[in-house]
């Protein structure tokens, strides 16, 4: 079986973290965030992690020239050989032609776009609550420790994060679809862009995931441009 290549999209709320987790199990394949690829290359010891390291701890933005370093190198690891689920890497066309060079000739195979309508997502998100002792989550509708406001884990105090009004959340997504956008019709364009319904149960969100990418796997050679 040939490598299998992935990067998955999805705003907050989306599911995304949930269903990378699994796919990378199914399959058997390095689950890349670009958190853990910094942290990893910064840890690395060598002069480039140093600058890494030293860029992170200043708290500037890394460059496009770094973020291509880093992932050049994550991507080169034997645990890649296989193939590999990035998360949170590209973030603009330029990054994403940038991948598809590194990875000539075949590229990625999938850029899997979770799609979740944003009413839900707002729901989601402003119905979560954390306990401020412990750090539990609870959701609304689903556990009594949200409503309550009391921990069942520990009796500490549950509340609502203040980034997580609907006000802050519906600022969060636009700024999201607006910079992701443009990415998501560079993908689109080249026929590599699979949708996925990310609304309902989380084990049939991952076999529909699974199905869509097993068939890209076996046919329609030539997809792409
Ligand atoms: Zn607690």
């Amino acid at each position: 079986m040939s490598s299998l290549r992935l990067i998955v999209f999805g705003r907050q709320g989306a599911g995304k973290g949930t269903q990378a987790v699994r796919l990378a199990d199914h399959y058997g394949i390095p689950h890349i965030s670009t958190g853990d690829m910094l942290r990893a290359a910064a840890a690395s010891g060598s002069d480039f992690g140093r600058q890494v390291k030293e860029i992170m701890d200043s708290g500037s933005l890394v460059s496009d020239e770094v973020m291509e370093g880093v992932v050049a190198e994550r991507l080169a690891q034997p645990d890649a050989a296989a193939g590999f689920l990035l998360d949170g890497y590209p973030r603009t066309p330029g990054q994403a032609e940038y991948l598809q060079t590194l990875l000539a000739p075949d590229g990625v195979q999938a850029a899997i776009n979770l799609e979740v309508p944003e009413d839900v997502v707002v729901d989601r998100i402003t119905g979560r609550r954390v306990c401020s002792s412990c750090g539990a989550t609870y959701a609304l509708g689903r556990d009594e420790s949200a409503v309550s406001g009391l921990c069942a884990n520990c009796g500490g105090e549950v509340l609502q994060r203040p980034d997580d009004t609907e006000d802050a959340v519906r600022k969060r997504l636009a700024l999201y679809a607006e910079s992701t956008e443009p990415l998501l019709n560079w993908f689109r364009e080249r026929d590599l862009l699979v949708d996925v319904d990310g609304v309902g149960d989380p084990d049939d969100i991952a076999a529909a995931l699974v199905a869509r990418i097993d068939e890209r796997r076996s046919g329609a050679p030539g997809a792409g441009s």
